[in-house]
């Protein structure tokens, strides 16, 4: 019934359905065993996105991957922007569309290659004053794009206002608003790219800790702040990348208290004010940066687990150089 009715359905490539099914099959069994909940129809517009299956001896069902364009199933060459990696046969391709503009998506094996590390231990404290904060001393700021370009964001709203929905002027300042969200997006995206493959490529280890982010977020002074930052993305991309670069990556206990803690005598202070952005020490005196501070702490905590070993920093190098 649905063929003879909807044309389009000749144009598509035959697993665009196929998948629509697979997916809504997979959407109610997490539905019925609770993990989430019922599935939504999906909306024109919004997350277009469709998979692309190749299936091998077919003649129009095939990927084939060119220097800087594709064979899809249906459609034919496509042209891409970026330099696609050569030997390769993706199976199947995820067709998507982004505020305007078409991305293809595919999978690639690729082997972990090991870099030389310069830095055994690492403790990264994420903020929201700064990025991160290394306890070698290093800070990256980030970059705080929504911030930035919030005006701009709220200005184009704002104009937008009086349009008529749907209306081709509405269509345009819509797309024009989803431009800047993916720009806002792309940025982040960057930044933390950029720290994520530092951290890996020249640290052994690397030691974050366990935020709790949706407690985070449930302070509405903190909750922008810290989607601005992304630290969801930071985890996620720190474990595939440590297992890329052969680095590895150690996640404190949620409780260990990195920024109550001195670094130089280990005396815990029972309380301290988000406010206080520097870290001062009634016992030995000590004074540093708040963040610095938490970000030592979380490098020797794996320190003396070390030690706890018997083995102290050099014996462990020495045990990976073999
Ligand atoms: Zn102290």
């Amino acid at each position: 019934m649905v063929k003879p009715n909807n044309y389009w359905y000749y144009e598509v490539s035959k697993s665009a359905p196929q998948y629509a099914l697979r997916y809504l099959s997979s959407a109610w069994k997490r539905c019925f065993t609770k993990v989430s909940g019922q599935p939504k129809f999906k909306k024109k517009g919004r997350n277009d996105s469709f998979p692309a299956e190749c299936y091998a001896n077919t003649l129009d069902g095939s990927i084939t991957v060119g220097f800087n364009h594709i064979k899809l199933p249906r459609i034919g060459w496509v042209k891409t922007y970026e330099i696609l990696p050569d030997n390769v046969t993706p199976k199947s391709i995820t067709i998507s569309r982004k505020a305007g503009r078409w991305f293809l998506s595919f999978k690639v094996d690729r082997v972990s290659q090991i870099t030389e590390k310069s830095v055994d231990v690492v403790g990264v404290d994420l903020g929201v004053k700064s990025l991160a904060t290394l306890s070698t001393g290093e800070v990256f700021e980030g970059a705080k794009s929504y911030k930035k370009l919030e005006a701009k964001l709220s200005r184009l709203q704002y104009l937008n206002r009086h349009k008529v929905k749907f209306s081709h002027n509405w269509k345009k300042a819509q797309l024009k608003i989803a431009q800047l969200h993916t720009k806002v997006a792309n940025i982040r995206k960057d930044t933390l790219h950029k720290l994520t493959t530092y951290l890996a490529k020249n640290h052994s280890q690397i030691v974050i800790e366990d935020l709790n982010v949706s407690g985070m977020m449930a302070n509405h002074k903190l909750a922008k702040a810290v989607a601005d930052m992304g630290f969801y993305e930071f985890r996620r991309q720190l474990e595939y990348k440590c297992k890329l670069y052969g680095s590895e990556l150690i996640i404190a206990d949620r409780w260990f208290p990195s920024s109550k803690t001195c670094s130089r005598c280990g005396t815990v202070k029972e309380s301290l004010l988000l406010s206080e952005r520097v870290f001062n020490c009634e016992h030995c005196n000590f004074s540093c940066e708040r963040d610095l501070n938490a970000a030592l702490n979380l490098a020797m905590a794996v320190s003396s687990t070390v030690n706890a070993c018997g083995l102290d920093n050099a014996d462990v190098a020495r045990a990976k150089q073999e």
